[in-house]
């Protein structure tokens, strides 16, 4: 009962998982959704830090992998494991596979190594399905743009960079196919809405 929506930065995946957890309470399910990084007190610090961008060129890109795995395992710790043990429906807005595909395939960190340290993190709480929203870097551009948002540390990288994150992920989906599926989100927020909301009832029947 553990679900995930993935893509890259302006992907619509925050909007999407909003409509999917208000649509999954209404259809009577206890529903818990959370966003990485953050999530949790210390969860929300580490963010902060991450995203900080006085630290843009200065921190390590090693330092970056291990808070995102830190402030995930007090996710998982704090939110994760008793929601899942209470019989809800978890709904994270990014969670490991972000982390190979931004630190694995982006920043170029060994993905067998960021691997190895999501088992540690994250041990049996993997979600039983993740949903990749595919847009094209225009699109996600646009959107972004369209946007209020602060700049953080991430958002002035090369376009070159979310290109590999995205290529990452359309990997990461075609390694594992059972847990991982892609779906198009250039097209219509409702169409989209509705693809996934199948998805995941299939995997609740
Ligand atoms: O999805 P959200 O906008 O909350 O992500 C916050 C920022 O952290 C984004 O700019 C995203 O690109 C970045 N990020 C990252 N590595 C991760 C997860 C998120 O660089 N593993």
């Amino acid at each position: 009962r553990f679900f995930c929506l993935e893509g890259i930065d302006g992907c619509g995946k925050s909007t999407q998982l909003k409509r999917l957890a208000e649509f999954l309470t209404g259809k009577g399910y206890d529903v818990l959704t959370i966003r990485e990084p953050g999530g949790s007190e210390i969860s929300e610090s580490i963010r902060s830090l991450l995203l900080d961008i006085r630290y843009k060129g200065v921190m390590d890109s090693r330092t970056e992998l291990l808070l995102y795995n830190a402030a995930r395992a007090q996710v998982i710790a704090e939110k994760i494991a008793p929601a899942l043990a209470a019989g809800k429906v978890v709904l994270a807005d990014r969670f490991a596979w972000s982390t190979l595909a931004y630190q694995g395939y982006g920043r170029e960190i060994d993905p067998q190594m960021v691997l190895n340290l999501s088992n540690i993190t994250c041990g049996k709480f993997n979600p039983a399905l993740t949903i990749v929203l595919d847009v094209s870097l225009e699109e996600s551009r646009r959107r972004q743009a369209g946007e209020n948002r602060v700049a953080d540390r991430l958002e002035s990288e090369a376009v070159s960079f979310f290109e590999r994150v995205r290529n990452g992920y359309l990997k990461i989906a075609e390694v594992f196919p059972d847990c991982v599926n892609v779906v198009d989100a250039n097209g219509d927020m409702d169409k989209i809405q509705d693809r996934i909301r199948d998805l995941i009832l299939k995997r609740l029947a």
